[in-house]
């Protein structure tokens, strides 16, 4: 009799990626030593050997977000996770929260704001811009937000928004500042302390080499406080010691800073079951960004992405945004009218095995995004996304001059030597 459920013979195979260079706004090809890192074997939740490890990435990652903020921790979960942490943690339904939009992620931080029962208020301006910090201030007199929540790099419109004089305004106005700095962290400047942050969220896959499912996030006294008072633990973990806040119970279990912080802390309350694999990674991948410098690693950044904007611009391609507020690791380009965009990044995928990324909303079918960040802010990988675009585009029938694209970036880089 055959088995009803049999499975294909093909799936009985182990999968085995195709090589592949990812020079897209991320995920990016993971650093090789994050990934012997994450294939160590697992301990036990409180084996000593892991709340070691624990420690120890909370400490890397203080060194990563320049902060003293004795919250620093891990969420598990892809970067919305920590998003979502943080706001489900701060603001309690019907609470202000403020949020300037210059593209895709600024809508998400709405969107879970407002899954959080939150009173949202928004202001937006023409992606590939950026805000000043007096639209921004002007925004919160009016508004009077609890919250300000704002990302730092959009890698769906590859900008960065200055985020240095924000703090300062915050503290005027007694709001809390949030900023979703997981494209931009390791690959531009990013200092917690010094810009009067409250909580901060990120992510691995970008600039700091590693695969996404981690989140980490950084905490001031000041969002704790807040935290705190919410804090609800639940029953069945519950000690008689341990007393309810005043606030409203977090409106999620899995995302609760409260509980989260409670078991990587010395109490090592049993909330989730940490993802080890991940905590191995996220560990080595803050440990390799302050091994190699911070300050080197945004240099590296900005060089890579000099040589590749350089480039592409010498393909005869425009640009796209305010370049004065580009992002170090990404660079947005003009699809070049009668080329078919999607055209182009199939056949960079499937004849040269290099991956360039597509862009959504009003940006969708009109620009590429190419990244030169993490693992791939390198020169190899700047010339041969370069010299490969370059083939793709003169066999679509694009007017360039052969040969502009790597010379130029080899310029950049000669400069530089
Ligand atoms: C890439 C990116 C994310 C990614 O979120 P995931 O949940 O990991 O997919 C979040 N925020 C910003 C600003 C990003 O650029």
């Amino acid at each position: 009799m055959s088995d009803p459920f049999a499975v294909a013979e093909h799936l009985l195979q182990p999968f085995s990626p195709p090589p592949r260079l990812l020079m897209g706004p991320g995920p990016i090809t993971v650093d090789p030593r994050v990934l012997r890192a994450m294939s160590a074997q697992l301990v036990g939740q409180y084996d000593p050997a892991m709340t070691e490890c624990m420690n120890d990435t909370m400490a890397l990652y203080r060194g990563v977000f320049q902060t003293n903020n004795q919250w620093t921790l891990l969420v598990d979960g892809t970067s919305r996770a920590g998003i979502e942490a943080v706001l489900v943690s701060l603001l309690e339904p019907g609470e202000k929260v403020l949020v300037p939009i210059f593209g895709r992620f600024g809508h998400l931080l709405c969107e879970i704001a407002e899954r959080c029962g939150a009173e949202v208020h928004r202001i937006e301006t023409e992606w590939g811009q950026v805000f000043s910090p007096e639209q921004i201030e002007q925004a919160i007199k009016q508004v009077q937000p609890k919250v300000l929540a704002v990302v730092q790099g959009d890698t769906s419109t590859t900008m960065l928004q200055p985020l240095e004089e924000l703090g300062a305004i915050c503290q005027r106005h007694g709001v809390l500042l949030y900023s979703d700095a997981t494209a931009s962290i390791g690959g531009n400047p990013f200092k917690t302390d010094e810009w009067q942050l409250d909580a901060v969220s990120v992510g691995l896959q970008k600039c700091l080499c590693g695969p996404s499912g981690s989140a980490p996030v950084t905490l001031s006294e000041q969002a704790v406080a807040v935290i705190n008072k919410r804090k609800h633990i639940e029953a069945g973990i519950r000690a008689s010691h341990h007393v309810d806040g005043s606030g409203q119970r977090i409106r999620s279990n899995y995302f609760d800073l409260g509980m989260i912080m409670d078991y990587w802390g010395e109490e090592r309350l049993n909330h989730h079951t940490e993802a080890t694999t991940m905590l191995y990674g996220a560990r080595e991948c803050a440990r390799i960004l302050l091994a190699e410098g911070i300050d080197n690693a945004i240099a590296r950044h900005q060089l890579h992405g000099n040589a590749m904007a350089a480039g592409v611009a010498a393909l005869n391609l425009k640009l796209f945004g305010d370049q004065r507020h580009k992002m170090t690791n990404v660079v947005g380009v003009y699809i070049p009218p009668g080329i078919e965009g999607e055209a182009v990044r199939h056949s960079m995928l499937h004849d040269f095995g290099v991956e360039i990324g597509t862009s959504f909303g009003p940006l969708h079918g009109k620009i590429w995004r190419i990244g030169t960040m993490g693992y791939n802010a390198r020169k190899d990988a700047v010339m041969q996304t370069l010299v490969a675009l370059e083939a793709v585009l003169l066999k679509h029938g694009h007017g360039l001059s052969a040969g502009a694209g790597a010379a130029a970036a080899l310029e950049v880089y000669q400069g530089e030597s």
